[in-house]
């Protein structure tokens, strides 16, 4: 897809509301860890909702790329399917912000603070604006499993990814600031999820 000059074409917003087909259809059957158990697929859009919003972005593979980043992660997607509806371009990108879920969990949360510096612009922020979302969610919707080390853990793990994420978008790292630090005014002050 061309660089942004201010219009979008209609193949742009055909594959704009392509990929939100695409992930809801992928993501039908799973819900976020939180306890309200909400849709999986109003993570990808509110990822791709902050991109837009709060980061200014209007590179439309990085928009379509957020839409699907869990896809391959989370679902039984292929990365062919993606390359067939949506290009390489966008594949690359998905590919960039998937772990690989044949290593450990430790491992692959070693590899994204080691590798974060090392991602392309459209991969940083597409992280960051996930990890925006994380961290929000798990200190507003606690999942009823997690005990609150496990969430402080977490927040913790996040800023050693976004460490690595920096410098690419300043109002997203302010918005991954602010979050954090009311998540840590939270996690201080709660007493629930104490196990
Ligand atoms: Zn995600």
């Amino acid at each position: 897809m061309k660089p942004w000059d201010g219009l979008y074409s209609e193949q742009d917003l055909g594959a704009l509301l392509g990929a939100v087909a695409f992930a809801a259809v992928k993501h039908q059957d799973q819900r976020r860890k939180g306890h309200r158990r909400l849709p999986y697929i109003n993570h990808p859009v509110r990822v791709a909702e902050i991109l837009w919003s709060v980061g200014g972005v209007r590179d439309m593979t990085t928009l379509v790329a957020a839409l699907l980043h869990d896809t391959l992660e989370d679902t039984e997607t292929t990365p062919a399917e993606i390359e067939l509806h949506f290009g390489s371009e966008v594949l690359a990108v998905v590919q960039e912000v998937t772990d690989d879920k044949s290593l450990p969990k430790a491992v692959r949360k070693q590899h994204q603070v080691e590798r974060a510096a090392y991602a392309s612009p459209r991969a940083k922020i597409i992280k960051l604006a996930d990890k925006i979302r994380n961290v929000s969610d798990l200190v507003n919707e606690p999942p009823a499993d997690w005990p609150k080390p496990r969430i402080v853990a977490y927040v913790d793990w996040s800023e050693l990814v976004v460490a690595g994420l920096r410098g690419v978008n300043p109002r997203l790292e302010a918005m991954y600031d602010d979050v954090v630090r009311a998540a840590h005014i939270v996690l201080a002050a709660s007493n629930v999820c104490h196990r």
